[in-house]
């Protein structure tokens, strides 16, 4: 007997019949198509790759910034912080937030004496924060430059094709031409 079940990705009710089925995990997952299915599995590899950039940018400013030992807890409100930024900005930028501001960062928390790590914390974030939003800029501009680049590479691409098919069309006609001329001769 057809059992209800509910599609992954889509959240719509369906049937175990009618709908595909895959194991997901030691689970039978349902969805209502295939192509449903590798959307869902598309956006599963892009979740866990940010989060795999995520942590890979905490274990940089630990090991980096903050020089801790492997083993030892991040700061709580670094963690809160860096991932308030993670929200709205790419990962790519926030990276950059601390690497343009590194000398300073490091010297800070190696020489400075603050009382606490919450402390520390505030300094370091304090510079993240200020500079973030010029290189998301810079970000933004380079994109947009790159965006165009590609447009524009792409119409030269058809001009280059609208030219080779012009001659071509040119040198046909002239083939006819000569063809013609010597028909006329014979
Ligand atoms: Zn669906």
């Amino acid at each position: 007997m057809a059992r209800k079940v509910k599609c992954t990705y889509c959240k719509k009710d369906g049937t175990n019949e009618t709908f595909y089925k895959e194991v997901i995990k030691g689970k039978n997952k349902y969805f209502c198509n295939q192509v449903e299915y590798e959307l869902f599995e598309m956006n599963e590899t892009k979740k866990q790759a940010e989060t795999e950039e995520r942590n890979n940018l905490i274990q940089w400013i630990m090991d980096e910034i903050y020089n801790y030992e492997k083993g030892m807890v991040f700061p709580k409100t670094l963690n809160g912080r860096v991932s308030k930024l993670l929200n709205f900005y790419p990962v790519q930028v926030v990276k950059e937030a601390f690497v343009n501001n590194y000398e300073v960062l490091s010297w800070a928390i190696k020489n400075k004496d603050f009382s606490s790590e919450f402390h520390a914390t505030c300094y370091v974030m304090t510079i993240v924060e200020g500079s973030v939003n010029d290189i998301y800029l810079d970000f933004k501009r380079n994109q947009q430059h790159i965006k165009k680049i590609e447009v524009e590479s792409s119409k030269v691409d058809t001009d280059l094709f609208d030219e080779i098919t012009t001659v071509s069309v040119i040198s046909n006609k002239n083939n006819k031409d000569i063809s013609q001329f010597l028909d006329d001769d014979l």
